[in-house]
């Protein structure tokens, strides 16, 4: 098991203009990026660009504008946990949203804890999946699969709908135990 705690070392900070535009990044963030997404996501490929080219699925795009617009029209900050796994570890994250000067805000993802998965499993997100059998829960990273919700472990030992051999697709939800946690913690009405 790897365990980390929180410190700037491993928070990824950036900044929104009011068009929701990333216009500034942490210093460390093109190797925090690569680390915690799994992708080459350069510093020259994200700034300028809109937030929306990369939070993945409508849903969970949908609540963190919300969530966003919400910090900004009321200036409070809005924090709450989330999951944030990859293919080989379950990642225990924390979103804070701090609104500032002329519509901006800061996001700061910060990984509170970290623990290595024996089976790598790999998933693709996709907005209209062809196979829609599998939803994933932005927030919780829990799976709906024939209307019972699972985590992933027990999804991996109830059932074969995880197939080794290729990427499984699954479209993109937020379950209601998340909305309803959400709007607790933030004090937004989702
Ligand atoms: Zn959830």
């Amino acid at each position: 098991m790897v365990s980390r705690t929180g410190s700037c070392r491993i928070n990824l900070d950036y900044l929104l203009d009011r068009a929701d535009r990333v216009t500034k990044l942490c210093p460390h963030w093109s190797e925090l990026a690569r680390q915690r997404m799994a992708l080459c996501l350069d510093e020259e490929m994200v700034l300028g660009r809109s937030l929306w080219d990369f939070v993945q699925g409508g849903a969970t795009q949908q609540l963190y504008d919300m969530l966003i617009q919400e910090s900004r029209r009321t200036g409070r900050k809005l924090a709450f946990n989330y999951r944030g796994d990859s293919p080989g570890a379950i990642r225990y994250m924390r979103m804070t949203l701090l609104p500032g000067y002329q519509g901006m805000v800061r996001l700061r993802s910060e990984l509170l804890h970290e623990q290595s998965r024996q089976r790598a499993v790999y998933f693709t997100h996709a907005a209209y999946p062809c196979r829609p059998e599998l939803l994933q829960c932005g927030l919780c990273n829990r799976l709906e699969h024939n209307g019972r919700w699972y985590t992933l472990d027990d999804l991996l030992r109830l059932t074969d709908v995880i197939d080794d051999l290729m990427p499984t697709e699954v479209g993109d939800t937020v379950c209601d135990g998340c909305v309803t946690r959400i709007e607790i913690v933030t004090g937004v009405r989702l």
